[in-house]
């Protein structure tokens, strides 16, 4: 090959050009000299790949930097190598946009497009499972069966598609590729493209005796139960994954996932907040007056507390390590009691007595809150 040429001259456009510049100059340079539209064109298949060459440099900001400072030896002088080989299969050098949207703008969108192989391996889809599990289970964690019905490789053809002691046969007319070239007759004169094989519909291979089971799609609608390991901590809305147990792969992909999301039912009398456990408790007036034992239900069942005496309505109290635990790990987060005092109500004459005595015998002192309260307003 002759000396490298300057890629901007390649590309007819100013060292100053901007990227969109560069784009569009290298948009109508792709589609002159594209080897679809010059069948056996020796020189115009070489002006290709120089203008690929140039516009891989040039659209590349760190690449065109290296080069308007050093030249060709600034970018790789390998690059490239190999990367337009076969033109027949994928272009190498393609990435901002496909052959199809280059001819799309020329023929009104008309063209087929690139198409993707259709016999390429491809990853099964994953599969949504939603999981109710209750207060306690997504605290503590559990095993949980479920059952998804999903597409597994053939039992009987182990996805061959072939009836047993029978092979698939690679197809001849695109001898197992999927694709085929046309070509046909445009005012631009002939132009070939590639399209799915219609022999083996793009699979690459011929079933003579399709397997009876699967009727040669080499798959299979199951049904299966899984058993999965819900870990302790797990929230409403989070998702735990069995890897693999999705749908199957086509042609040698992967298995997809099964994503279990997780809802979580409410607790009677617990509620949360992360890995913290909140609950309200009533107590009796007298109970917050003098003190008392109280029993606080929690995530391991009822604990007693002590409430001390002169305990005020909305307190609460901390008990630590009596939370949720924290995902993947021994911690575990605290439960926050709220005390409520209860005010007596449809009490007797007797009872109501009792308690204006109980009053009068303790006058103002005892209400530090009530008495700076009302000190407070005095002021104003
Ligand atoms: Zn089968
Ligand atoms: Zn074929």
């Amino acid at each position: 090959m002759a000396e490298k040429r300057d890629y901007y001259e390649v590309l007819g456009v100013a060292k100053t050009a901007t990227d969109a510049e560069l784009k569009s100059a290298y948009r109508k340079l792709a589609k002159k000299y594209h080897p679809d539209f010059n069948k056996d064109n020796k020189e115009a298949e070489e002006k290709f790949k120089e203008v690929n060459e140039a516009y891989e440099v040039l659209s590349d900001a760190s690449k065109r930097q290296k080069y308007d400072q050093f030249g060709h030896a600034g970018v790789d002088p390998n690059f490239g190598a190999g990367g337009y080989g076969g033109y027949g299969g994928g272009f190498g050098g393609f990435e901002d946009f496909d052959i199809g949207d280059i001819f799309g703008s020329f023929f009104g969108g008309g063209f087929g497009g690139g198409q993707a192989r259709r016999n390429a391996p491809t990853r099964g889809e994953s599969i949504r499972v939603s999981l109710v599990l209750s207060f306690e289970e997504a605290a503590f964690g559990c095993t949980k069966e479920i059952s998804v019905t999903k597409t597994e490789k053939c039992s009987e053809c182990q996805g061959s598609g072939a009836a047993k002691g029978t092979n698939a046969e690679t197809c001849a007319t695109c001898h197992g590729t999927g694709t085929v070239k046309t070509t046909r007759r445009t005012p631009l004169g002939m132009i070939s493209s590639s399209g799915v094989c219609p022999t083996c519909h793009g699979t690459g291979k011929i079933i003579k005796t399709p397997c009876g089971k699967c009727s040669g799609t080499g798959r299979e609608r199951v049904s299966r139960k899984l058993s999965v390991n819900i870990p302790a901590g797990i929230d409403e809305g989070q998702t735990v994954s069995l890897r693999g147990e999705g749908n199957a792969g086509t042609n040698g992909g992967p298995n997809g996932d099964v994503l279990i999301t997780v809802s979580v039912r409410p607790h009677h009398i617990l509620t949360r907040d992360g890995t913290s456990v909140m609950c309200d408790v009533p107590i009796t007036f007298t109970q917050a007056v003098l003190g008392a034992e109280i029993e606080v239900p929690t995530l391991d069942g009822k604990v007693k507390y002590t409430v001390p005496e002169g305990t005020q309505t909305g307190t609460v109290f901390r008990l630590r390590g009596k939370g949720v635990p924290h995902l993947h790990s021994s911690r575990r987060g605290d439960q926050f009691v709220r005390v409520n005092i209860e005010v007596p109500k449809n009490l007797s004459k007797k009872q109501k007595e009792l308690l204006s005595e109980f009053s009068k015998a303790v006058g103002e002192e005892a209400y530090t809150e009530r008495k700076s309260f009302f000190e407070k307003l005095k002021k104003k």
